[in-house]
């Protein structure tokens, strides 16, 4: 794979907003355009104004650029990582794969249990895209409480990740002092787990957040890198019930406030947002962002639409991710059905990539981005045609359509068959409509009726079954069709019989 990160090495300034903003279209950006199917001045443009970041750390090898922005397509991530109670190294290497093999376009390692440099430094070896961390769990980890965090020992973290190759860091700048009085109103408090630390250190203390006092020396560190700041929503909502309160749009408006220092040290940044919300709530939210914090790319988590899912809840926040990205959200993280229950297994990570990839998709197709129904025609195509091969090929997760298919007409002439196993030959309905426009044609070429009167037999017939329809058309004008159609169906019965015999 060709490398593109290196070529910024012993540059003075490396970042890809510094060259945005000198004019300068760099090799991330062209291979941006190339992806997205946009001009590559477009895309400098767009990282100049800061509505899209390339996260793209200069240290990570084998990255192949992607970027992060309204003008780009609908992202999303997978969170993977271990935990003090299970996972390892190569579990979660085995994530990472699954994660990216089923589309994931950046991953996280949020790893809190033991050798979080091992975990990390294989990961960025082995990801062809981005990698984010939250730091302050490694900056906990190295220090017996909490509270015993300084700003000197979190900015060596930072720089330490930074110079591993990781390419964007969640920073929860944005939970100040002043805030904490709102989440005593809440019903559910603080449920990051990066802005509850924040605030226990706060709190322990008496003092403002340490990331918010000392940004500038965070953005020194990150720009020699070019780490992408995605500022973390510590106060997001953690149920519906707390939804779009004070706590959260005052932290929104601090990271707005960040957001501005990040482009003035010429810092690329995204930000994080909520979280529980319900749906008449989401397109509010994502203008808020979008308003409050100059555009920047807005990076959503979920949000969960219901609080009651338990199980589900890659399905009770694909809702809501489907609806954030198409009012505007630039990047989705996944939520897997382990959410508030237990660390992701891989079927969970797969079924989370895969609901994320359908919301993001239905965003594309929802915001008319370039290209995005093309997939959705082609798949309609193959339906039509009962191109069963084509239309596994086409499917989001292939895998799962063949074995969903394969569990009641696994033979290899049901690749082929004009029906699957939940209509059955005779009450196939694309197969009977595809009869009836035929015998339409036919009646058409025959009779010279172009967009003519339908033939009486036609018109008279009652019965609402397609295939009355069919027999009065082909009486009138396609005996010999209505006869090849009764042989195929007898035909397809007698193999699907003969295959389910085994
Ligand atoms: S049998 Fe029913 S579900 Fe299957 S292809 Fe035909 S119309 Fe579609």
């Amino acid at each position: 794979m060709r490398t593109y990160t290196t070529s910024r090495h012993g540059q003075p300034n490396v970042s890809q907003l510094h060259y945005a903003r000198q004019g300068v279209i760099t090799e991330e950006m062209k291979r941006v355009a190339e992806r997205e199917q946009l001009a590559p001045e477009l895309v400098r443009s767009e990282v100049a104004r800061g509505r899209m970041v390339i996260p793209a750390n200069v240290n990570h090898v084998n990255l192949d650029p992607m970027a992060i922005g309204i003008a780009a397509k609908c992202k999303i991530n997978a969170n993977i990582g271990n935990s003090a109670v299970t996972s390892d190294e190569d579990t979660e290497l085995e994530k990472l794969t699954v994660a990216t093999k089923y589309g994931a376009d950046t991953v996280m390692d949020l790893s809190t249990g033991g050798g979080l440099d091992a975990i990390r430094s294989t990961l960025i070896k082995h990801s062809a895209v981005p990698l984010g961390t939250v730091p302050i769990y490694q900056a906990v980890q190295q220090v017996d409480k909490v509270t015993d965090l300084t700003i000197e020992g979190f900015l060596e973290v930072i720089e330490h990740q930074a110079k591993q190759g990781v390419d964007y860091m969640t920073l929860h700048a944005g939970v100040l002092l002043r805030f904490m009085p709102y989440i005593s109103k809440r019903k559910m408090g603080i449920v990051s787990r990066g802005g509850a630390l924040m605030a226990e250190w706060m709190m322990h203390h008496h003092q403002e957040n340490m990331l918010y006092t000392h940004w500038d020396r965070v953005c020194a560190i990150l720009k020699k890198y070019d780490v992408t700041v995605s500022l973390g929503d510590g106060l997001r909502p953690g149920c519906l019930a707390d939804a779009s309160d004070e706590a959260q749009f005052a932290e929104l408006g601090i990271l707005g406030e960040l957001t501005l220092k990040c482009w003035e040290h010429g810092v690329q940044v995204m930000v994080e947002g909520p979280g529980h919300v319900p749906m008449d709530q989401i397109e509010m939210n994502m203008k808020k962002e979008q308003e409050v914090c100059h555009e920047a790319p807005f990076y959503v988590l979920g949000p969960l639409t219901t609080d009651v899912a338990p199980g589900y809840d890659h399905i009770t926040s694909a809702i809501g991710a489907a609806i954030a990205g198409w009012h505007g959200a630039s990047m989705l993280c996944y939520v897997t059905p382990a959410e508030h229950l237990g660390l992701p297994n891989l079927e969970d990570v797969r079924q989370g990539v895969i609901a994320y990839k359908i919301a993001a998709h239905a965003a594309d197709i929802a915001r008319h981005r370039k290209g995005a129904r093309d997939w959705d025609d082609a798949m309609s195509d193959a339906r039509w045609k009962f191109d069963w091969n084509k239309q596994f090929a086409l499917a989001m997760d292939p895998e799962r359509a063949k074995e969903k298919h394969d569990a009641t007409l696994s033979h290899d002439a049901f690749k082929t068959a004009e029906f699957c196993s939940m209509c059955g030959p005779k009450f196939c309905s694309y197969k009977n409509s595809q009869d009836v426009t035929a015998a339409w044609a036919k009646y058409v070429a025959e009779t010279g009726a172009a967009g003519g009167a339908l033939p009486e037999s036609i018109l008279a017939a009652k019965d609402s079954d397609v295939h009355a329809v069919i027999a009065a058309a082909a009486a009138n004008h396609a005996p010999g069709e209505l006869a090849a159609q009764a042989a195929r169906e007898r035909q397809v019965e007698r193999k699907a019989m003969l295959a389910q015999k085994g």
